[in-house]
Formats: structure tokens, C-alpha cells, sequence
């Protein structure tokens, strides 16, 4: 991908990249972003939803709860760059402030499940989207089994959903990245973003 230039953006600013990680439930998506944030410099988008924080999370850190009427009204009036419906409950980000990151030059990550990373392409084209594979379903299921918090409906749901996803995100992303260790998946990414923005 070739960096918009001061005179495209015409701010004066070389903008940022906009970097959408993706993966099924399980994977190591979290531990994947935390590398790469050891490695690289981002701003992470506090998304919007309508679910409950769960203990330790902080409103307008990790998410901005909300209710279902307001995050509806910010849908109809057009406020999320992407949104979706996720376990019964809505998920969006918004795109004013991510925008805005971009546009003063940086980076902004965005950990997404895959509905909304699709959006996020049609909207922004230049966004690298970026999808983590498990080594194996057979490893995804031990995953899913070791974490000890995910009943066993839930983790039969959750492996059904996996493997639809990992069918669609070859269609749908632009790198697909097997997290065998969490290290050197970071590395990949780091190096695929190096790779999209040398013109
Ligand atoms: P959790 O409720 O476990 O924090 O997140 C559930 C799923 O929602 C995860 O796959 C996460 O990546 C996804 N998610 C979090 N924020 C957003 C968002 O703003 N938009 C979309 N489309 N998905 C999101």
C-alpha cells in the first residue's frame, strides 16, 4: 500500500494505517495485539457496545457500554464506520475518532470479529485487514477447552462459527497469519505492514 501523501491527504500529514485484526473465538487474538503493541505504535479505538463490562474493564477504555436505543440512534445517524450484531449484542466503531488518528498520522488497530472488518474495507479501502488463523481446529478446540471458562454448547457454537470464518476470511481479508507462537505472529504483522506502506 503506498502511504497517502501531505499533498492526497492535503493536512500536511502523512496519514496513519489503519490495521483490522481479526480471528476466531479461541485463537489468541488478545495476546497477538498485546505483541504488537510491544513492537509497533497504534491507538486503539474503544469500541462501542451494548453488552455488560465484565469485571476489570473500564467504561471508555476497553469499551463505551451503552444501551440499545442510543447505540441505534448513532447507526441511523450514520456515526459508526462499522457495526455488528455479535451474541445478541452490538458492537461498532466510531468512525469521527478513528478518522481523525489516521489523519494525524497514526496508526489505529481495530480488533474486530469478521462482519464488521468486511465493512471497514468497503468503507476504507486502504485499511490492511489481517486474519488470525488457528494451527488447527483440533488446537482451537484445545484452546477453547484449556481456557475452563466456556461451557461445552458454547464451545461446540464456537468451533461451528470458527471453521464458516476461516472459510469467508480468505475472501475476505487480505493476510491470513497461523498464530502457532504469539511472537512471531506479532513479527508477520509488523513486517506486512512494513511491506504496505513501501511504495
Ligand atoms: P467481547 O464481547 O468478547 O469483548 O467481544 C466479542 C467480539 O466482538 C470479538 O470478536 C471482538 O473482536 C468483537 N468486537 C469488539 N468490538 C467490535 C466492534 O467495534 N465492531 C465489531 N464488528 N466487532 C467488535
Amino acid at each position: 500500500m503506498t502511504p497517502v501523501t501531505e499533498a492526497e491527504s492535503g493536512s500536511g500529514v502523512t496519514k496513519g494505517t489503519l490495521l483490522v485484526v481479526s480471528g476466531p473465538s479461541g485463537v489468541g487474538k488478545s495476546s497477538v495485539v498485546r505483541a504488537l503493541d510491544e513492537r509497533m505504535q497504534f491507538h486503539f479505538s474503544a469500541s462501542w457496545t451494548t453488552r455488560s463490562r465484565r469485571p476489570g474493564e473500564v467504561d471508555g477504555v476497553d469499551y463505551v457500554f451503552v444501551e440499545r436505543d442510543e447505540f441505534e440512534k448513532s447507526i441511523a445517524a450514520g456515526e459508526f464506520l462499522e457495526w455488528a450484531e455479535y451474541s445478541g449484542y452490538l458492537y461498532g466503531t466510531p468512525r469521527k475518532q478513528v478518522l481523525s488518528h489516521i489523519d494525524s498520522g497514526e496508526n489505529v488497530l481495530l480488533d474486530i470479529e469478521n462482519d464488521g472488518a468486511g465493512q471497514v474495507k468497503l468503507s476504507y479501502p486502504e485499511s490492511v485487514l489481517v486474519f488470525i488463523l488457528p494451527p488447527s481446529l483440533a488446537e482451537l478446540e484445545r484452546r477453547l477447552r484449556h481456557r475452563g471458562d466456556t461451557s461445552e454448547s458454547d464451545i461446540k457454537k464456537r468451533l461451528s462459527v470458527a471453521g464458516s470464518q476461516i472459510e469467508e476470511a480468505h475472501a475476505k481479508f487480505d493476510y491470513l497469519v497461523t498464530n502457532s507462537e504469539v511472537g512471531s505472529v506479532a513479527d508477520e504483522i509488523v513486517s506486512i505492514l512494513a511491506a504496505a506502506d513501501s511504495p
